[in-house]
């Protein structure tokens, strides 16, 4: 089982420059990479489409043919950094070619403000006495406020604006025993932010996060203005970036106190799957974007269960705030709000009947005795209520 424990670094003036100079050969490398397998692939094209080149097949430039290049072609900046950092920048292009192939964008050079971590794969790191002993980089303060568990694998060092990271990939290798299933829930996360479960309960995200939303698009809307290329937009640039991660690190914040809260009250959670849910031509923006936070609450409540001995399922989301639990189809557009099934006349709030038939689709919901009784439950409890707005 994998986890990863992040930390932060503080390295002195100097050392920045050396992670600095690093992350720059890094993405050089990873930059003059990606355009020599382009030129390839252009050159490819260019064969099939005459057709008459004597030399025939299509020839593709891989991990291997790059790697092995590597030490001799090694430029004076590439003898300074450890090299299986400059591998694992190889093995990055590798793998954004792969994404590519499975239906990801083309692989992009990266600019300066985007290419911001190196690896160490497997050595080059130790970590001793409050210290973190980098490869040819030296030893930078750290504070480990967590234990580290497992055995670590890799090491990663991130850059965000002006603080540094370093996370490590461990693999725990301990004995898992399922729990027992006694509680169950679907749940549907809302466009709004908003995650319902299926026995109505709802959990909002903190209303400072909102803030944070609002000051973002404030400071977006003056990056706008600023001249093209001048001193002041480059400022207004690090100030938006800075409101970025203030908001990515509050929502990472709750997605983990979310998430081990649903863990510590659940044994079998059930959510949709939102990457099926991509791919069915779903070209709702808003929606969208609702999802990349989404997918990393489940991540994290995927991994706690998993480490609890729980089960996280996800379950194809096709249709599920378009049907009712009596097994006919209730369709509703955006507005509509609430659910009434004009067959079993069930009246329920849209994102409440959605989190049922979430529950409704996981396997053991069909056959446990348990999952039958709990759908039920929620059920009869909110058919009583008839204090639902909308009414
Ligand atoms: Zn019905």
């Amino acid at each position: 089982m994998k986890k990863s424990f992040q930390f932060r670094i503080y390295p002195n003036k100097n050392q920045e420059v050396v992670l600095n100079r690093t992350l720059s050969t890094c993405r050089h490398l990873y930059n003059d990479s990606l355009a020599e397998r382009k030129r390839q692939a252009e050159m490819n094209e260019l064969v099939r489409s005459f057709g008459v080149f004597s030399w025939g097949k299509p020839e593709w430039i891989n991990y291997y043919d790059q790697a092995n290049r590597l030490p001799k072609s090694k430029t004076a900046y590439q003898k300074e950094v450890h090299f299986h950092v400059l591998q694992n920048t190889l093995k990055r292009v590798e793998r954004s070619f792969k994404n590519f192939f499975k239906g990801a964008g083309y692989p992009r050079f990266q600019g300066r403000n985007r290419y911001n971590s190196f690896t160490f794969p497997e050595s080059g790191f130790k970590i001793k006495d409050e210290k973190l002993i980098l490869s040819k980089i030296g030893s930078i303060k750290i504070i480990l406020h967590r234990e580290i568990e497992g055995q670590i694998k890799t090491c990663t060092i991130k850059k965000d604006i002006d603080q540094w990271y370093v996370t490590f990939s461990c693999e725990i290798d301990r004995p898992m025993n399922s729990v027992e299933i006694k509680t169950k829930t679907g749940i549907d996360v809302g466009l709004k932010s908003l995650l319902t479960m299926s026995n109505g309960s709802q959990i909002e995200p903190p209303e400072f996060l909102r803030a944070s939303e609002d000051k973002l698009t404030q400071e977006q809307r003056r990056l706008s203005r600023k001249k093209l290329r001048s001193q002041n937009r480059n400022n207004q640039r690090i100030i938006v970036a800075k409101v970025h991660r203030t908001i990515r690190n509050q929502r990472k914040d709750f997605a983990h106190k979310t998430s081990r809260m649903l863990v510590d009250q659940y044994d079998y959670i059930v959510f949709e799957d939102l990457q099926i849910q991509n791919m069915m031509a779903n070209h709702h923006l808003a929606k969208s974007i609702s999802d990349a936070g989404w997918s990393q609450l489940i991540n994290f409540t995927k991994s706690k269960a998993e480490y609890a001995g729980k089960v996280v399922e996800l379950v194809n989301p096709k249709g599920t705030s378009q049907t009712c639990i009596c097994g006919c189809s209730v369709p509703k557009d955006l507005s509509m709000r609430v659910h009434n099934c004009p067959h079993c006349g069930l009246k329920l709030g849209r994102d409440h009947m959605s989190a049922i038939v979430i529950e409704s689709r996981s396997t053991v919901g069909t056959t446990g005795i348990y999952a039958c009784q709990g759908t039920q439950r929620s059920i009869n409890a909110a058919g009583s209520s008839s204090s639902f707005r909308g009414e």
